[in-house]
C-alpha cells in the first residue's frame, strides 16, 4: 500500500486543502464581537470609544451625529472645529465630554447615490478599519459602531452590514489584534438588528 499524499487525502474526504476550518475563529474570537440594539449615546465604555458618522465637516448633522453632539454637549463641537474636517473612510478621534464614554471616533461614510459602487465599497470599509486602528493606537479596549452610512447616506443595509462584519473580522484576524479590542455593533432598528444577527454567523462561526 502507498501512503496517500495530503491531496488525495482530502480528495478522498471531499475537502478542499484550504479548508475553512483554517479560517475559523478562536473561541476567543467570537467574544469579542456583540450586537446591542439601541441608542449609541447610553453606552457606558470608559476605556472606549463610540463611534459617529459624521459628515466631512466633522461639525455635527442629522441621525445619529445629531444625538451624539446633543449628547456630548457644546465641548465636542469646539474640539471638532480643530479637527479641519475629514474626507470620506477617514476617522478622527475626540473625547466624548458628557458622554459616559471616554472617546468618540468620527469617521466619514460615502453618501451612496454618488460616484462608483466600488468605490462606495472600499470607504465603508475604510470608515470600519481606520477606526479600529485609532482604538487600538489609543490603547481602548472597546469599540462601538453604528450602521454607518445606511441612514441619511442611504447605503443598502444587506451589504453595508457584508462590508462592516468583513472589514471588522480583518482587522481582528490581524496580529492578534482580538486580544486587545473588543467590538460593539450598535443597531437602532429592527429590521438592521435582523440583517445584523443573520450574517453574524457567516463572519463569525460558532467554532
Ligand atoms: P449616515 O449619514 O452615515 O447614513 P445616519 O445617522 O443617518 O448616518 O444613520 C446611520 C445609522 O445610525 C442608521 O442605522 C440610524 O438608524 C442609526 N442611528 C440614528 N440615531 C442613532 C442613535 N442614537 N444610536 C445608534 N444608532 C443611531
Amino acid at each position: 500500500t502507498t501512503i496517500p499524499t495530503l491531496s488525495s487525502l482530502y480528495t478522498t474526504l471531499s475537502l478542499k486543502p484550504t479548508s475553512k476550518s483554517a479560517h475559523r475563529p478562536s473561541p476567543t474570537l467570537l467574544t469579542k464581537i456583540s450586537l446591542f440594539q439601541g441608542d449609541i449615546t447610553t453606552l457606558h465604555l470608559p476605556n472606549g470609544a463610540i463611534v459617529n458618522a459624521a459628515n466631512k465637516s466633522l461639525l455635527g448633522g442629522g441621525g445619529v451625529d445629531g444625538a451624539i453632539h446633543r449628547a456630548a454637549g457644546p465641548q465636542l463641537l469646539e474640539e471638532c472645529r480643530t479637527l479641519g474636517g475629514a474626507k470620506t473612510g477617514e476617522s478622527k478621534i475626540t473625547g466624548g465630554w458628557r458622554l459616559p464614554s471616554k472617546h468618540i471616533i468620527h469617521t466619514v461614510g460615502p453618501i451612496y447615490h454618488s460616484g462608483e459602487i466600488e468605490e462606495k465599497a472600499s470607504q465603508l470599509k475604510s470608515c470600519y478599519t481606520t477606526s479600529l486602528h485609532l482604538a487600538l493606537t489609543h490603547g481602548l479596549r472597546t469599540i462601538a459602531f453604528p450602521s454607518i452610512s445606511t441612514g441619511i447616506y442611504g447605503y443598502p443595509i444587506v451589504d453595508a452590514t457584508r462590508i462592516a462584519l468583513g472589514a471588522v473580522r480583518e482587522v481582528l484576524d490581524a496580529d492578534a489584534n482580538e486580544d486587545k479590542v473588543r467590538v460593539s455593533v450598535c443597531v437602532y432598528g429592527d429590521k438592521d438588528k435582523e440583517v445584523y444577527e443573520s450574517l453574524l454567523p457567516e463572519y463569525f462561526p460558532p467554532v
